[in-house]
C-alpha cells in the first residue's frame, strides 16, 4: 500500500521524498508551538513544489501539546480552531481542502463524550462535517465515526488517522483512511518522520465543500436514456462510487448501438457519449455494470464509452465533440457525487489500469486527446462552480428558502423576470424565452469576469431554482 509522511522539525526536499518511494506528505496547517519546529504550518511555496513533483498533500491541525490538547478546549476551541485552519488552507493554496485535527494523547471515552466530541463538532459546523477528521487512537476514531463528527468518505471508512500510540495493535484498517504505524525515524532529506499507511484516496481530494446552490439533483445533462436489461448488477455492494473509468468503443457505436452489443456480450457501461457528443445512459449511477475488468472498481465507478469517428484503418479516431462531451459529462458526474475537480489519477481513471487493453486509447493518460479531455472536464466544472460564485452565503440561505417551500415567492421571480425581459406575454411565463442562448451568455461573461446585466442574473436564478429543469 501507498505511504506518505508527516514531520514537524523540516521539510523534506520534494525530489527526496519521491525517492524515497513515498506517495506524498500529511503537512501541519497549524502554526508553531516551539521554535524548532520549522515544518508548521505548511506554506505555499512547499505546497507548489510537492505538487508540481506529483506528491499528494494532506493537512492535520496540531497546536496544543501534551498537557494542553487542542481538543480539551471543547466548542469554543472546535470553532476558534477550524476557522485559523480554514484562513491557513487558503494561505497556503488548499482553499477547501479537508483537515484532520489531531487528539494525540490517551484520551478517554468520558472526556471524548464531555468536551472533546463538542470541539468536532463545532469544527463541522464551520467547515461541513465532509472536510473534518480525526487523528487519534483506534478508539477515538470509531467514537468520532460512531458520533457522526468526521467526514464519512464511503466503503464503511470515515476520515480518520490511526496512531499505533496507545491502540494496542488495533490499526483502523477497516475503517480509518491512514495509520500512522512508524514513529520518528530517519527519512527524506535527514529529516525525522512518521510513516503512514494509506487505506484511501480521499484525504488528498480538495472537497467542494463551499456552500453551493448548484443542483445536483439536475446533473448530468443526458440526451437519451436506454437502459439495460442485463449484464450489469444491482446496487453496488455496499461501495460508494469515487471515481470515473474512461473507455472508447473500439467502435463507432450509438448509444442503442451499445445496447445491441451488450445484449450478447456480457459487459456495459455506464454512458455513452456518441460522435455528435451526444450522450445516453444505460446503467444508472447506483448500479454496477460491467466495464472494468475487476469487481471493486466496478462497484467503485461510473464507466463512460466514447464512440470513435472513424476505424482500425485511421487508427480509432474520437471527434471534437465527443472529447469535449465526455469531459463535461465526467465533470458534472464528479459534482453530483462528491468527487472533486476531476483530476486524472484520483477521480478520473483508464480502463487500461486493469484488464488486458489498450482501451481508452488515445483518451488515455499520455494519449493525444487525453489533454482535451482533461480540459474540457477541468473548465466545465470550474465553470458550474463560478456560476454559483456571483452568490453570498446570505443569498444562498434565501435561494434555498425559496428552493425548498415557497411558491409565492416563486411566483414573484417568475413576474419579475418576465417584466425584466420587456415582454411578459411571449408564449406564457416561460415559452419562447431563450433560456439556452442567455446562460451561455452567462456563462461566457463569468469567464471573462464581466458583469452580468439584471435579466441574465434572474435567469442564473431561475436556473439555480429549477424552473428550467426537464419536467418544466
Ligand atoms: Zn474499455
Amino acid at each position: 500500500m501507498a505511504t506518505v509522511i508527516d514531520f514537524s522539525a523540516a521539510f523534506p526536499k520534494a525530489a527526496d521524498i519521491k525517492a524515497a518511494g513515498h506517495a506524498g506528505v500529511v503537512a501541519y496547517i497549524s502554526p508553531a508551538r516551539e521554535t524548532w519546529m520549522k515544518a508548521k504550518p505548511i506554506t505555499k511555496s512547499v505546497v507548489d513544489a510537492y505538487r508540481s513533483a506529483g506528491l499528494k498533500i494532506a493537512t492535520v491541525w496540531q497546536y496544543g501539546g501534551a498537557s494542553n490538547p487542542d481538543a480539551m478546549r471543547g466548542a469554543a476551541g472546535g470553532k476558534a480552531d477550524a476557522l485559523a485552519a480554514d484562513a491557513a488552507l487558503t494561505n497556503a493554496g488548499l482553499t477547501g481542502h479537508p483537515l484532520y485535527f489531531a487528539v494525540d494523547f490517551d484520551i478517554t471515552l468520558q472526556q471524548w463524550n464531555n468536551t472533546a466530541v463538542k470541539y468536532f463538532k463545532a469544527a463541522c459546523d464551520v467547515l461541513g462535517r465532509q472536510r473534518v477528521g480525526i487523528y487519534g487512537h483506534s478508539r477515538a476514531v470509531a467514537w468520532a465515526q460512531e458520533d457522526g463528527v468526521v467526514a464519512d468518505i464511503g466503503g464503511g471508512r470515515c476520515l480518520g488517522w490511526v496512531t499505533h500510540s496507545w491502540s494496542q495493535g488495533e490499526t483502523g484498517s477497516g475503517y480509518a483512511a491512514l495509520y500512522q504505524g512508524t514513529h520518528n525515524v530517519p527519512g527524506p532529506s535527514g529529516v525525522q518522520v512518521d510513516v503512514n499507511t494509506v487505506y484511501d484516496n480521499y484525504p488528498f481530494t480538495a472537497q467542494t465543500t463551499k456552500e453551493t446552490t448548484v443542483d445536483v439533483s439536475a446533473l448530468p445533462h443526458v440526451d437519451q436514456t436506454l437502459w439495460l436489461n442485463k449484464h450489469y448488477t444491482t446496487g453496488r455492494g455496499g461501495q460508494a462510487i469515487k471515481y470515473i473509468v474512461r473507455h472508447h468503443n473500439a467502435g463507432m457505436l450509438t448509444t442503442q448501438g451499445c445496447w445491441d452489443v451488450w445484449q450478447s456480450r456480457e459487459a456495459s457501461a455506464h454512458y455513452q457519449v456518441e460522435q455528435s457528443g451526444r450522450i445516453g445512459q444505460l446503467v444508472r449511477d447506483t448500479d454496477t455494470a460491467w466495464h472494468a475488468a475487476n469487481l471493486l472498481r466496478n462497484q467503485q465507478s461510473i464507466g463512460i464509452e466514447h464512440a470513435n469517428s472513424a476505424g482500425p484503418d485511421q487508427d480509432w479516431p474520437i471527434s471534437d465533440a465527443t472529447i469535449t462531451a465526455g469531459g463535461k459529462l465526467a465533470a458534472e458526474l464528479c459534482l453530483k457525487h462528491g468527487l472533486g475537480r476531476p483530476e486524472f489519477g484520483v477521480n478520473i481513471r483508464d480502463h487500461k489500469e486493469t484488464g488486458s487493453t489498450a482501451c481508452p486509447y488515445h483518451l488515455a493518460s499520455g494519449g493525444k486527446y487525453h489533454a482535451a479531455w482533461m480540459k474540457a472536464a477541468q473548465d466545465h466544472y470550474d465553470t458550474i462552480l463560478q456560476e454559483d460564485d456571483m452568490f453570498t452565503d446570505e443569498d444562498r440561505a434565501l435561494l434555498r428558502q425559496i428552493r425548498d417551500n415557497t411558491a409565492d415567492c416563486r411566483s414573484m421571480l417568475m413576474a419579475l423576470s418576465a417584466q425584466n425581459m420587456g415582454d411578459p406575454a411571449i408564449g406564457g411565463p416561460f415559452g419562447g424565452w431563450p433560456h439556452d442562448q442567455i446562460m451561455a451568455t452567462v456563462r461566457e461573461k463569468i469567464a471573462a469576469g464581466k458583469e452580468l446585466t439584471n435579466t441574465e442574473q434572474l435567469h442564473v436564478i431561475l436556473d439555480k431554482l429549477g424552473f428550467y429543469d426537464k419536467e418544466n
